[in-house]
């Protein structure tokens, strides 16, 4: 059917490729770009080798790029001349990368909203300014394509096509049960995670944020699969395009589980000013603590042969049908060792990866086309759910499940 143009090679990404090799018919081929190439020649060596080469397999090329020049970015579209920019590096090159596929004219995904490097901040205005031009070259932007964001949206579409008038209430749960046996990890981009996580919280009630203090609303949950709990609640991207997309929303909440040993050294790193973003002085030169802590802390990457346990990620919805009261709780569960053994990541990469290929799929079969800069939800769920059944990620349905007060 086509080609993709991957950008990244890191945890994500490394599922991704994998996914597209397990689904030839749509990805003829795909080019793996990245800053480090060696990694990108990694991953192709791997899924020859796993999925084999030649006709009726997805042909894989490789090649070097900084994401963070747009002329670079245009030169190698202009090379590749893929059907979509699967943009997988990290949330700084959002926008040179939506700048390139503009200036080629080539539909682009990505799977988390933009963030400037020197504040730790992400909202889509930046990616919603380029609406109308995307609509007028013709092209389209998926934006955030990955687990949540992502499947968390899809399953927002899906409820309120299939099973509410109105829904008035969402909470997205979203707890890793893993154990990769280290008294301090992240599961995804260390950089990107702590940035998230020490960040103030907030939610979206009555037309308008409420913030919190970081960690500062804590509640305990029974997941399926993985059991007792604490959850605490964050901002996350997701909230702030459902708040628009979802109608009659009156509240919409994110949580996520951490373990107590995270947040003791999370809370210890803070103190001691590792987490900063703020350049300091080091030995005559500039470094940011946070980018040396990223150094020092094992790369998610490792983390898939240690990884035991189980993930389990939903939305539970609370709203109308019929003039009566209705809740429905959605969510997947994904096993460490199980996406270990298809893939060679554990689950939080996987979770990521597999709708990262399904968005791609959507545009590249032709199935979504809206033109413009759109997110998740506003799309037709209904495949994107069966193809998380056929990719990897089942999900639950539980019309009766113990809310979060
Ligand atoms: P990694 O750090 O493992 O990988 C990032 C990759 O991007 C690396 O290969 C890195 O290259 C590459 N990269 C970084 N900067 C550039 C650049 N300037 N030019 C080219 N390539 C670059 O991250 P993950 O795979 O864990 O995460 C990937 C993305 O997925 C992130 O945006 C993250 O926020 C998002 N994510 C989304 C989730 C969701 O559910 N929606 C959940 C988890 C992650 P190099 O190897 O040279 O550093």
């Amino acid at each position: 059917m086509g080609k993709a143009l991957i950008i990244g090679a890191g945890g994500v990404a490394g599922v991704a490729v994998h996914k597209c090799c397990q689904n030839p018919e749509v990805f003829e081929e795909i080019c793996i770009a990245s800053r480090t190439k060696s990694k990108c020649d990694a991953l192709k060596k791997a899924c020859e080798e796993k999925y084999g080469v030649g006709e009726g397999k997805t042909k894989i090329t490789t090649e070097q790029v900084d994401a963070d020049h747009v002329d670079e970015l245009v030169a190698l579209i202009n090379k590749v001349k893929p059907d979509i920019v699967m943009n997988i590096a990290l949330p700084y090159q959002d926008l040179t990368i939506m700048d390139a596929c503009l200036e080629t004219k080539t539909n682009y995904m990505d799977t988390a909203n933009y963030e400037p490097p020197e504040t730790a901040h992400f909202e889509y205005s930046w990616q919603w300014a380029y609406r109308e031009k995307f609509e007028k070259a013709g092209i389209t932007a998926l934006l955030g394509s990955g687990f949540d964001p992502g499947v968390t949206g899809v399953f927002s579409a899906y409820a309120q096509k299939h099973y509410f008038d109105e829904i008035e209430y969402i909470d997205i749960l979203d707890c890793n049960g893993g154990d990769h046996g280290y008294p301090f990890a992240t599961n995804f981009n260390p950089e990107i995670n702590i940035r998230e996580v020490s960040a103030k919280g907030s939610y979206w009630e009555d037309g308008h944020w409420v913030e919190t203090e970081p960690m500062e609303i804590k509640r305990e949950y029974n997941f399926d699969g993985v059991g007792m709990k604490d959850m605490y609640l964050l901002h996350h991207e997701e909230i702030e395009s459902l708040a628009l997309n979802i109608k009659g929303i009156k509240r919409i909440r994110f949580f996520m589980t951490f373990g107590q040993s995270y947040l003791t050294h999370l809370k210890c790193l803070e103190n001691v000013g590792m987490t900063s973003i703020e350049p300091i002085e080091f030995e005559g030169h500039q470094i940011i603590p946070l980018q040396f802590l990223k150094a020092v802390l094992p790369d998610p990457a490792s983390l898939g042969p240690r990884t035991v346990g189980k993930t389990n990620i939903g939305c539970i919805f609370r709203g109308k049908k019929d003039g009566q009261d209705k809740t429905y709780y959605v969510y997947n569960m994904c096993d460490h060792q199980e996406c270990y053994k298809e893939v060679g990541a554990q689950a939080v990469s996987y979770t990521t990866g597999v709708p990262a290929m399904i968005g791609a799929m959507m545009l590249m079969t032709g199935k979504w086309n809206k033109l413009g800069v759109h997110n998740i939800e506003e799309f037709d769920p209904d495949t994107f759910m069966e193809a998380l059944n056929k990719f990897g990620l089942p999900w639950v349905e539980d019309f009766n499940p113990t809310l979060v007060d």
